[in-house]
């Protein structure tokens, strides 16, 4: 898939992550690697700002392309405009920092030192996998506030228990990490030890986050689990 193809597949899901009710004012983020499909125009491009430290060195991934979500940006805006609310990075031949090279100096998500880690993660131990995606899945956030469903066994128990269709698509199932602190570091350590056995994770009461071979991949994954969600909260006396 051409670098272009991936960010207006990026928008896509956006789009429909607005439209699903996920995504409110600037909730969610998306990072996808485009290293592989980068042309030489991207490669030549200069950095439009300062590098920016990752506070970590991320070997897997030194000298990497990203796009990712800037921050403070909407979903609904980045599927219309997705270079104008989002950026093309590159991780410098260190691992340590990164620069933005398209198209706009935006600063990146937040989250991205975690998202970087997760990427670096697959990088080393799975690299089919390109995309990661978080986001706020109304019935997903709403089963964990479930207490007796708060571990990983039982809440992929019942997910698996709605239909069919989700174990098929969701062997691994979730991770499901008890509530820390978005954006800190007990948040990222825990998802990532997660990723070893699981393409998805719960956070709970806040949302999830999925990693696939691409964007629609792992929203795939999302739209799946948040389904099964979904009828387990149809049932009456729940
Ligand atoms: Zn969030």
């Amino acid at each position: 898939m051409l670098f272009t193809d991936t960010i207006n597949q990026c928008a896509e899901v956006a789009g429909m992550l607005w439209q699903r009710g996920w995504a409110e004012r600037n909730g969610g983020n998306l990072v996808v690697n485009i290293t592989a499909d980068v042309d030489d125009n991207i490669r030549r491009l200069p950095p439009l700002a300062a590098p920016v430290s990752i506070g970590a060195t991320l070997e897997a991934i030194a000298g990497q392309y990203f796009y990712c979500k800037a921050t403070s940006c909407r979903m609904r805006d980045l599927a219309r405009k997705p270079m104008d609310n989002g950026v093309i990075i590159r991780i410098a031949p260190t691992g340590d920092a990164y620069e933005i090279i398209a198209c706009k100096p935006l600063q990146p998500t937040s989250e991205l030192p975690s998202h970087l880690a997760i990427h670096n993660y697959l990088a080393a131990n799975r690299p089919e996998m390109k995309a990661s995606l978080h986001t706020h899945p109304t019935e997903l956030v709403a089963l964990s506030h479930v207490e007796e469903l708060c571990s990983t066994e039982r809440m992929n128990e019942t997910l698996w228990a709605m239909i069919p269709e989700t174990r098929l698509f969701c062997p691994k199932g979730l991770g499901f990490l008890p509530y820390a602190e978005p954006g800190s570091q007990t948040l990222a350590d825990g998802t990532l030890e997660q990723l070893h056995d699981h393409d998805a994770v719960m956070w709970e009461k806040h949302g999830i986050i999925a990693v696939g071979t691409d964007m629609m991949d792992a929203f795939d994954t999302i739209d799946i689990l948040n389904k099964a969600a979904q009828i387990r909260c149809a049932i009456p006396h729940f």
